[in-house]
């Protein structure tokens, strides 16, 4: 007789045991990129019920950015629409894939009032960053966080839709599966008030700010003037590397 035990149950009782880790995904704190449907106010039981329905990879990483505070898990791109465009679109400019982040925290909402999620780590050095800055009379303002390769794709197919070329997007939107955002480690900086994602941003008193300290709390400018991905200069956008 087969034993009807899922081959993934064994995990479970580790990752069920974490109360704070419970709470915050029942608070609504914490987020789990293999579980799209929301866990906020759902019982321990309930979370624990949609925890064993995942596979032991998804299990695994969420294990480990638990312990970590991060951990990504590949993108399937070939799966995704258009999947030959993004693909030879990353070997021709050898862009390096990046993976989903397993485990993300709420990091408040911007001025449009979205909502932003990074991990953890990642989180904790923001607001090192932000207090630090402060500090010194520089105000910073989160405006892009966590985006995953389904979020990529659909920015991707809007600029399309109204009528700029696959050439000119991708040169300022990396394909889905090559974002850095996708890792929930990518932030774009703006500067209240002012009008985001800007070349601009590059002459504010904030973004020398950066270029000064942001190395201190882990974070470095991704995409500089003529960088050999092929992107346009991204003074804004800073990724954590820990
Ligand atoms: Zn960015």
């Amino acid at each position: 007789m087969q034993a009807r035990t899922a081959p993934h149950h064994r995990r479970l009782p580790s990752l069920a045991l974490d109360r704070a880790f419970l709470h915050g995904l029942r608070s609504g704190r914490l987020r789990l990129t293999s579980l799209p449907v929301k866990l906020r106010g759902s019982s321990f039981a309930r979370i624990r019920q949609r925890l064993s329905e995942l596979d032991s990879p998804q299990l695994s990483s969420i294990e480990k950015a638990r312990q970590l505070q991060t951990a990504e898990q590949p993108c399937a791109v070939e799966r995704l629409p258009h999947a030959e465009l993004w693909l030879s679109t990353a070997s021709a400019r050898h862009l390096p894939a990046h993976g989903e982040a397993a485990l993300l925290e709420n990091a408040g909402r911007d001025r449009y009032g979205r909502s932003h999620w990074l991990q953890p780590a990642a989180l904790r050095a923001l607001r090192r960053l932000h207090h630090a800055a402060a500090l010194d009379g520089v105000e910073l303002e989160l405006i892009s966080s966590f985006r995953s390769a389904r979020d990529q794709l659909r920015i991707l197919l809007r600029k399309h839709a109204s009528g700029q070329s696959w050439e000119q997007i991708l040169k300022v939107n990396a394909p889905p599966g090559y974002s850095e955002h996708h890792s929930g480690c990518a932030v774009d900086f703006a500067v209240p008030g002012a009008p985001p994602l800007t070349e601009a941003f590059e002459f504010t008193t904030a973004f020398e700010w950066l270029q000064q300290n942001a190395g201190r709390f882990g974070f470095e400018l991704s995409y500089p003037r003529d960088n050999r991905w092929g992107f346009i200069h991204e003074p804004w956008h800073w990724c954590y590397r820990g």
